[in-house]
């Protein structure tokens, strides 16, 4: 009863949005009033980066969350929810959004697509939020992210199979660049002064279980989440045995606390990027998950003082 009410209201603000099905896939029309091609929603921004660089120009892909927003807490309006209705595929991390039960079904059976990025990849449990949390940072492991990249091409060919080859060619050169990033960390994380690096929130236990490194964070899996007064002594005394001369912090987060904890302890802050979203000036600077992937192992080779 209620999906069905859901859906005449969808009908009628895909018509006032100038949403037009064709063929079942739905089309936006551009200002001019061509058409520029099926919409894919990503529920973040790494994922609509490799759901775009998967698409070509076959689809427009866009992200649920804004720029400069981080998606921890974020929640679909349920304009959102209409809009992921009439899009073709609908690409998300699977652990992140909170939201995704209750929105998948509100969503009508056969559209759109659902792509579960994640399918199939061995998670991390466990860290502070609690043992049987999944950590949901998997787009930080380079090697994961290939197996995300082949699982989007294969659903892309799925719901535009005349593009299949496109996607396959696209998938195979984005692999390629992550191969690369994967070669560039083992190699520059190989010998350092030290292992252990300090973040803001609990986001590199994938990409620190790949490199052989540990992370200890200040905050938990959320970056929302307070440090106990207990966890600041704790982070205090890591950086005394470890010798640690760096407290990272990230883009989209208050960096107060990681700035506290810098001063006390008498070290420097440098960012690493959970890469959750693109600031305005990282999307000025044209950056992009392989980019910010370069800075984050430029800033841990800094920090961990890597030959
Ligand atoms: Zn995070």
């Amino acid at each position: 009863m209620r999906r069905h009410a859901l859906w005449t209201l969808v009908a009628i603000v895909a018509v006032e949005l100038g949403l037009v099905g064709a063929g079942g896939a739905y089309y936006v029309l551009s200002q001019t009033g061509g058409v520029n091609g099926p919409v894919v929603i990503a529920s973040f921004y790494p994922y609509q980066f490799l759901a775009s660089r998967v698409a070509g120009d076959r689809f427009a892909v866009t992200a649920l969350v804004p720029p400069g927003v981080e998606p921890h807490d974020w929640e679909p309006t349920p304009r959102d929810v209409l809009t992921i209705g009439t899009a073709a595929a609908f690409v998300y991390n699977g652990y992140v959004e909170a939201y995704l039960p209750n929105l998948l079904k509100d969503l009508p059976p056969d559209q759109p697509l659902r792509v579960d990025a994640s399918a199939g990849l061995p998670v991390i449990l466990g860290g502070e939020g609690g043992p049987n949390a999944v950590d949901p940072h998997l787009w930080l492991d380079p090697v994961r992210v290939e197996t995300s990249v082949a699982t989007i091409a294969a659903s892309f060919s799925r719901v535009d199979p005349s593009g299949a080859a496109v996607f396959q060619a696209n998938a195979a050169k984005l692999r390629q660049d992550l191969a690369r990033i994967d070669g560039l960390f083992g190699a520059g994380l190989q010998t350092c002064a030290r292992r252990v690096f300090i973040t803001q929130h609990e986001a590199f236990a994938y990409l620190a279980a790949r490199y052989n490194l540990t992370q200890v964070a200040i905050q938990g899996l959320s970056p929302d989440q307070e440090p106990a007064p207990a966890k600041i002594q704790e982070i205090l005394h890591v950086i005394n045995v470890t010798g640690s001369k760096v407290v990272f912090f990230e883009e989209l987060v208050n960096p107060a606390v990681a700035q506290t904890l810098a001063n006390e302890a008498h070290v420097q802050t440098m960012v690493l990027s959970p890469i959750e979203g693109l600031t305005a000036e990282e999307r000025a600077n044209g950056d992009t998950y392989l980019s910010l992937m370069e800075m984050n192992l430029q800033n841990l080779r800094i920090a961990l003082e890597c030959a």
